[in-house]
């Protein structure tokens, strides 16, 4: 937020709130943790979006024969990304107001052919999923969720480790009486991915052969009608099985796995369900794969976005060519909605502190990402960072502006530079996190909320 005269200044998000907005704020802390325990996978963060969507009397765009001002629809992609939309004034071909984040988080994945034996234990070898520190994820306990197609094409769902009373699953790291070589290596080199094998279970099978892995089949086997081949079309994740927490004696924080992205999912869903009536169609849109470079047919890259839009502009103008779409993409405007590197006390050196987000002072532009001199960002224009800028000084908004780190730090992206391919005008708008890609990552309750309320203007009034 901007103070009047010359200089600029952001200010907390505590200071703009009375005392009603305070309560506010602690109350949607609660619903974004609830939120985040029932997320803690793309495909889970899914249902609990289509969930609370239809709720909110979304419906499927797939049952619609018409399409009328403040319709709201949600489509599902693979049960991996989802698009929620409340239809505007405006037809659809007149292009569209959307919020994107990404649903799915860093990970361990089990391989495909996971479970072997040794020093009598059944183990789960992974291979892990976007960017993940491996020290991290050793010694701590990890929940098993996923999905399993079994031989005759029904499917299992698995998820273990996050209610209270379940196992959990553990990969061991050394004892520090015995890691005087480990020591020696490098923070990045110290654990291998081929290092990331999770107890499975110690129970001997009554077989004479893979005893251990035979015990851990027959579980498999009683509960989900598993067999060892069913692994091959699996898609099962190891995900920290903590839930999420307040942090501090004062509770004005939240830790929790994957608030990367799923805080901005939670954000810009709860934005879009306050929108009754629009202009502009109001999308909020989940994709997959973000951290793995947005590839693939449920990630940013995939034609599916392209493919709904198209939907809805047939069932309003009777008809629908591939260009029709590539116009309503090119008359949109696109928040990015990702997580912003928030200014880390213990680790000053690594930003700029003039251009760093901080944790508390609102929701974060970021007008560029990328690394070594913006390579790959889509560095938003000077035109439309004002058009937004405006739209959250009106509506009272805190915000403040952040970077990837110094220059020359390192760097990363988003989907902001594929939807700008698209010819659309895009800026990065997210919460700032701490600990960013780490197993429990923090984020101020404060940031949640106002990023809500700028989501809320963007969708009303920009
Ligand atoms: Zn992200």
């Amino acid at each position: 937020m901007e103070k009047s005269g010359l200089s600029v200044r952001y200010g907390l998000v505590w200071d703009s709130l009375n005392d009603e907005q305070r309560a506010a704020v602690m109350e949607v802390g609660e619903d974004y943790k609830r939120f985040m325990d029932a997320s803690k996978t793309e495909r889970l963060c899914a249902r609990e979006i289509v969930r609370r969507a239809q709720q909110q009397g979304f419906s499927e765009l797939q049952s619609k024969k018409s399409l009328k001002p403040g319709d709201k629809v949600y489509s599902v992609n693979r049960g991996k990304s989802v698009m929620l939309a409340v239809i505007g004034r405006q037809n659809v071909a007149q292009g569209l107001s959307i919020v994107g984040s990404h649903i799915d988080s860093p990970r361990l994945d089990l391989k495909q052919n996971p479970l072997y034996e040794d020093g009598s234990m059944a183990l789960l070898k992974t291979h892990y999923y976007g960017g993940v520190r491996k020290y991290q994820w050793v010694a701590r306990p990890l929940a098993l969720c996923g999905t399993v197609v079994l031989r005759d094409g029904s499917i299992a769902e698995i998820e273990v480790g996050s209610a209270p009373g379940d196992p959990v699953f553990y990969i061991s790291d050394l004892l520090p009486h015995l890691s005087a070589d480990q020591n020696k290596k490098t923070l990045a080199e110290g654990i291998t991915g081929e290092d990331l094998n999770a107890v499975a279970g110690t129970l001997p099978g009554a077989e004479t052969d893979r005893r251990f892995a035979t015990g851990v089949l027959r579980l498999l086997n009683e509960k989900y009608g598993m067999t060892e081949e069913d692994f091959v079309s699996a898609e099962l994740e190891l995900v920290p099985a903590e839930n999420a927490r307040d942090v501090g004696f004062d509770r004005s924080c939240v830790a929790a796995y994957g608030h990367d992205d799923r805080v901005c999912a939670y954000t810009s869903m709860q934005a879009l369900f306050d929108v009754q009536e629009c202009e502009k169609t109001a999308v909020a849109l989940f994709v997959d794969k973000e951290e793995v470079g947005s590839m693939g047919n449920t990630g940013m890259h995939s034609r599916y976005f392209a493919n709904v839009v198209g939907q809805m502009i047939r069932l309003q103008e009777g008809a629908c060519s591939g260009f029709d779409v590539d116009l309503a993409l090119a008359k949109s405007a696109l928040l990015s909605s990702d997580v912003a590197a928030a200014l880390d006390p213990n680790y000053p050196t690594v930003a700029d502190p003039r251009n760093a987000a901080v944790l508390g002072k609102g929701v974060t532009l970021v007008k560029y990402t990328g690394s070594r001199g913006k390579s790959g960002s889509n560095d938003a224009s000077a035109e439309f960072i004002g058009r937004v800028r405006r739209c959250f000084g009106e509506a009272g908004v805190v915000w403040q502006t952040g970077e990837l780190g110094k220059v020359d730090q390192g760097g990363g992206g988003t989907i902001a530079y594929i939807l700008a391919n698209c010819d659309m005008d895009v800026l990065d708008v997210g919460v700032p996190v701490l600990s960013m890609h780490a197993p429990f990552e923090l984020v101020s309750k404060a940031d949640v909320y106002m990023t809500i309320r700028a989501y809320r203007a963007f969708y009303k009034s920009c």
